[in-house]
């Protein structure tokens, strides 16, 4: 398999030099260049099978050759055995017609640790006998942060720097970004939100002093490796609840558009999903831009779900390439008018292409909060408010068909948001151990490339 960027002009890659890089050289996103397809025979095959051997089968012709089946196996036996549950991504039925798929069993209690723990095995992997170091370079708005820097710390040949908000995570995501004090993870807290965090990463990486200093890689969504980790749980889902002669919907709860791709990748490859909701918060952009074409970034507003306090979600541009025709001229075009102006309209054929599966939805705060106490006093299950933004889309979507909301954290990582909204405090499950005794370490710096740039430039190790 090889791997185009959106934007048309940066080399195709194949799958190890794709894990290991970030932004294509053209400031794209690599995608790859056609779907794999599974017939209704293939998908049928997958009932019964482990998450494990589900990931292993929905993975291998993305991963092509660069491991053998038997690797592959192995690093995901690894990656998901640290999973605090057999099923790994269980599914957990509400009402007669209505799911969650619980995401957040990994070692950090938020659903990006199914791809991080992966993706942190591939790079050791893939890094063996190479000697220049690896720099990875993210931006948190709290989940990606805690899961990457778990999944790195410790890891030979590579060192994280990792930005997120200052004041914006909750605590219980700081501490497990900043009690980690292996010498290989850096922590910044920027003085701005979380799209100047990424913008900044962005403009690292844009930047070809920076970046031809170091070897510099990404862990955000961006990277390839991760959505196709992601791909897997939609498989696992919708088989168990009657796919292929069954199609299931799935709502997202969604920031920069990464985990929903996933899901749209999945139905691309084949997998019956009747619809994906795309289900924001009050930053509404992706709702604007699939309901009325309209992507235009406004103010963030702060809001108890800071995973989706986004206003430019990078993946977004993935989508576009895809339902665009896969043509990287026009699509470079419309994404440097946007980063002019702040402002774009979708084609036509953007907006058709999208309306066959997708819908969208904005939850402000009351929804999300009767959606925490529905799920609480009906069905007995406490969740996360980014869950419930899910939830409460997927509830008045009027699909008809079993609808799975992805539960993208645990409810103890955002306790007091939950308490609020339901008077109950969720506790912390034994698997993050003494987070709130142990010593915490990070810089806060302003939110300035020179700032930022200067203090990873002066701890980072140099291309050879
Ligand atoms: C990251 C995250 C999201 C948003 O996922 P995207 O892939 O960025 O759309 C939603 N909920 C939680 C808890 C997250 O950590």
């Amino acid at each position: 398999m090889r791997y185009i960027s959106t934007r048309g002009s940066a080399p195709s890659l194949g799958f190890r030099d794709v894990t290991l890089t970030g932004l294509a050289r053209d400031g794209g996103l690599y995608v790859p260049e056609s779907w794999p397809s599974f017939s209704r025979d293939e998908i049928a095959g997958l009932a019964g099978l482990s998450y494990v051997d589900t990931a292993v089968a929905v993975m291998t012709p993305f991963v092509g050759d660069a491991l053998t089946r038997d690797e592959l196996t192995e690093l995901c036996t690894t990656a998901y055995g640290r999973f605090a549950h057999a099923a790994v991504t269980p599914l957990v039925q509400l009402d007669h017609d209505q799911w969650l798929l619980e995401l957040f069993h990994g070692p950090t209690l938020a659903f990006k640790d199914v791809a991080l723990q992966l993706l942190g095995l591939f790079f050791e992997r893939f890094l063996d006998g190479d000697d220049a170091p690896l720099t990875v370079v993210g931006a948190t708005s709290g989940d990606t942060g805690s899961a990457a820097i778990d999944a790195l710390a410790g890891r030979a040949g590579v060192d994280i720097f990792m930005l997120h908000p200052a004041g914006r995570v909750s605590d219980v995501q700081r501490r497990q970004m900043t009690t980690v004090l292996a010498p290989n993870v850096h922590n910044i807290a920027i003085e701005g939100d979380f799209d100047q965090a990424q913008a900044l990463v962005k403009a690292m990486f844009n930047d070809r002093d920076f970046s031809g200093r170091f070897r510099l890689s990404a862990v955000n969504s961006i990277n390839w490796a991760r959505l196709m980790a992601q791909v897997v749980y939609y498989f696992y889902a919708a088989v168990r609840l009657g796919a292929p002669d069954r199609s299931v919907a799935f709502s997202v709860p969604t920031g920069n558009f990464g985990d929903v791709f996933a899901g749209y990748v999945a139905a691309k490859m084949g997998l019956p999903i009747e619809r994906l909701v795309v289900a924001t918060n009050v930053n509404d952009i992706l709702h604007r831009a699939i309901s009325a074409g309209d992507y235009s970034k406004g103010g963030v507003r702060q809001t108890p779900t800071p995973s989706m306090d986004i206003q430019v979600s990078s993946n977004f541009e993935r989508l576009l390439f895809d339902l665009g025709g896969r043509d990287g001229a026009a699509l470079a075009a419309q994404m440097t008018g946007f980063d002019d102006s702040g402002a774009m309209r979708l084609t036509n054929a953007q907006r058709e292409g999208a309306a066959g599966l997708l819908s969208s939805d904005r939850v402000d705060l009351d929804e999300m909060t009767m959606a925490m106490r529905w799920a609480c006093e009906e069905a007995g299950e406490v969740i996360d408010p980014h869950t419930a933004i899910g939830l409460a889309a997927a509830r008045r979507a009027g699909v008809d068909a079993p609808m799975v909301t992805l539960a993208t954290a645990h409810p103890a990582k955002f306790r007091d948001a939950v308490e609020r909204a339901t008077g109950t405090r969720p506790t912390l499950p034994a698997r993050v151990g003494d987070l709130f005794d142990r010593e915490e370490r990070f810089v806060t710096l302003p939110a300035t490339f020179a700032a930022v740039s200067g203090w990873i430039a002066e701890r980072a190790t140099c291309k050879a």
